[in-house]
């Protein structure tokens, strides 16, 4: 991987780089379009990184279909795919590891204690792999966006950071390799998550501004569905992820739920209305 990312950046090519953990949908393809179009090469990588699962998650039953992934990519048009084996990422003997010291104690770092340190970890080496000059993340795992725009600055990588914005379905639940888990039966429960985010985003345009009513609300419609799990519902400061009291400022509205056994998560900015 590096002898080819040094062919292209010896050609004076830009490499711009999609990192995923497969079973490709729509929201994964649109970054790859966005990275497509600010670079000269692109790269994806697929690697469902064992590092970043908790005990008790679903690392082993992650979904996984690598030759309809390489169908989907092939539709973009990808210069390498990147699929390294856990063994190779993760060697016997492996012990550096990179972690943040606040960002990761909010929201999903709370219930997925080892999650952001394993993200961040994976990332750094696949950049170093890779080694590309962009690299395109999705605004639907927003505390990883942050985390990982921290990680660049932090540590001074030559790495310029894009945020690709949430591609949902027709019905509006947030597109998710993890979709495949739901029943149809458990559509409504699942829907309500952006229902509720839709919810409190008018309700902020048309002129409220306290976060705890919002976010009651949100979790009173939420667990109005029997199957649903509602692990947070935050309104919290977008860069810090600080939680706020009263929104005079675009805030982000995050939250996580399970659905049944799903675990998804969504996020919207909040906009105040203007005076
Ligand atoms: P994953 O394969 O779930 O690790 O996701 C790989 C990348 O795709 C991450 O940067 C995600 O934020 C992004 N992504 C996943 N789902 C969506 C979506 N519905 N819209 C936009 N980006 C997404």
């Amino acid at each position: 991987m590096q002898a080819f990312s040094d062919g292209l950046r010896k050609a004076g090519r830009t490499i711009g780089f999609v990192p995923t953990m497969g079973f490709l949908h729509e929201g994964h393809l649109s970054l790859m379009r966005l990275a497509r179009q600010k670079a000269d090469a692109l790269v994806v990588s697929i690697f469902v990184n064992p590092a970043q699962f908790g005990p008790g998650e679903d690392f082993a039953t992650y979904p996984r279909d690598l030759e309809r992934d390489m169908a989907l990519i092939a539709t973009v048009g990808a210069d390498a795919l990147f699929t390294p084996e856990a063994a190779e990422i993760y060697p016997r003997g492996f012990e550096t590891y990179v972690s943040l010291e606040t960002l990761p104690h909010h929201l999903c770092g709370l219930s997925r204690p080892v999650f952001f340190r394993g993200v961040a970890t994976v990332v750094t080496k696949l950049f170093h792999l890779v080694k590309p000059h962009l690299a395109v993340f999705g605004e639907k795992d927003y505390q990883q966006l942050q985390v990982i725009r921290r990680l660049v600055r932090d540590l001074n990588m030559d790495i310029t950071i894009i945020g690709g914005p949430i591609v949902r379905e027709p019905d509006g639940l947030a597109m998710s390799s993890r979709n495949s888990y739901l029943v149809p039966e458990q559509r409504p429960a699942a829907l309500s998550l952006y229902k509720s985010l839709v919810q409190a985003a008018a309700s902020v345009r048309a002129g409220r501004t306290r976060a705890a009513d919002l976010v009651a609300e949100a979790r009173a419609a939420i667990s109005a569905h029997d199957q649903n799990r509602i692990d947070y519902v935050s309104i919290c400061d977008p860069l810090t992820l600080d939680p706020i009291e009263s929104i005079q400022d675009p805030a982000l509205m995050a939250l996580a739920v399970k659905v049944g056994t799903t675990r998804l998560i969504d996020n919207i900015i909040l906009e105040p209305a203007v005076l």
